[in-house]
Parts: C-alpha cells; structure tokens; sequence
C-alpha cells in the first residue's frame, strides 16, 4: 500500500513515513499544496494523509480539486485545528475521515483500514484512450487488443502521459517521475524513453501519439 503524506512539517513527515513503513506502509511525501496537487494527477496512491496548513494554501483545497476530477481516493486529514467547524468543513470539502493531532500511528492505522474498507465510487482501473489500454497496476498496454511490451520506465512515461492526456506533460515533471532523486541521469536520457515509447505506439499503430512541445514537454493526443 503507497500512500500520499502531505505535511509541510519535515520532522513530523519522517517521523511519521517511518513508523508507517515499521507497518509495512509505504509512502511518498509533498509538502506544499501545489506538489501534493501536482502528485495526485500524475501518480495512484491508495490514500492521501493530509494536513490542513500547508505553507501555500489550504490542505482543503486538495480534497476540493480530487473531488472536483471525480478522484474517489480516501483522504484523512491530520491537523491540529481540533474545533468542530474544522472537521465539518474537512468532511464537507469531501475528507473521509479526520484525525487531530497528536495521534497514535496505531490510529490512523485503523482509520485507514476502515476508509479503504468502504466501497469506492467505481472508478475504471484501466485508462482508455482511443484504441489505446493500458493497466496501471499490471503496467499492461495494449493496441486494439494486441499486448505492446513495455519497459518498467517506459511504462511509467506511458501512464503519465495517459493521465494527461491532451495536456503538455512538463520535462521535469516526467524527469522526476521516471528518474526521481537519481543524479547520475543524463540530459537526454527522457528522450531516449520517449522515443521508444513513441517507437512502440507508432509501431502498434497506435491512433494516439506523443508530441514534443519544444521548450516544455511532451503531449499525448489523437495522432494527427
Ligand atoms: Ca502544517
């Protein structure tokens, strides 16, 4: 299980990334309003851990813009705002639980079990595009039918792309993405992805294709 943590407090994020990873949770951690926004759009997550005063904006506006994009992803508020106005509102915004802190992590366990335990809002696991499948969890593509091998990164390209789709992907958004906190990677080494990637849909006559937007990125929409 990955969760999404969105806390602008780093001492209490690490704290609390490692007494979850002791319960074999697993999670990646933005602190700004804008990074979380900016994650939730381009990777899946099983939950979302969210504080309320983050240093750009209200955490609330996070949950606002899920429900907005129909994301049913559950979403626990963590926040030391205890007043009853403060929940209601969290709820409201369209929060699934809420969690004053300081907490026990052996609460927010159970919390989280018990949001994962209610029945999603049905949301199609595999994104569709034109004559275009691909399967997230199996990182499974395919083309009218036909399977389309894809390497481990050039998956990930792939799905990125998908949840974008009509919208220019920004480089470093794909760079972090493929690559992470990975120094060593060269300044060509997106290209090289998106070229075979571009190589195998063009090949499996794929009816979408990756565009370069020079300067800023690449975009996935109906071949022209
Ligand atoms: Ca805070």
């Amino acid at each position: 299980m990955r969760l999404l943590l969105v806390e602008d407090d780093l001492d209490l994020a690490s704290a609390l990334t490692d007494a979850l990873k002791r319960h074999g949770v697993t999670g990646d951690h933005a602190a700004t309003a804008a990074d979380a926004d900016l994650m939730l759009q381009t990777a899946s997550y099983a939950a979302v851990l969210l504080d309320l005063g983050l240093p750009d904006d209200d955490g609330l506006t996070v949950v606002r813009a899920l429900r907005r994009r129909n994301d049913p992803i559950p979403v626990i508020i963590l926040s030391a705002r205890e007043d009853v106005e403060d929940r209601i509102g969290g709820l409201d915004a369209g929060a699934d639980d809420y969690l004053a802190k300081p907490f026990a992590v052996e609460e927010l366990l159970a919390r989280l079990r018990a949001v994962m335990r209610r029945p999603p809002v049905v949301q199609p696991r595999v994104l569709a595009h034109g004559n275009l499948r691909y399967d997230p969890e199996l990182r499974e593509l395919d083309v009218e039918g036909t399977a389309v091998p894809l390497s481990q990164r050039e998956a990930e390209l792939m799905e990125l792309l998908l949840r974008r789709i009509g919208r220019t992907v920004p480089r470093a958004l794909a760079e972090d993405q493929l690559f992470g906190l990975e120094s060593a990677v060269g300044s060509n080494a997106l290209e090289v992805y998106v070229h075979r990637l571009r190589r195998k849909l063009d090949g499996a006559g794929a009816s979408l294709g990756i565009e370069t937007v020079r300067g800023i990125g690449y975009l996935l929409r109906e071949a022209a």
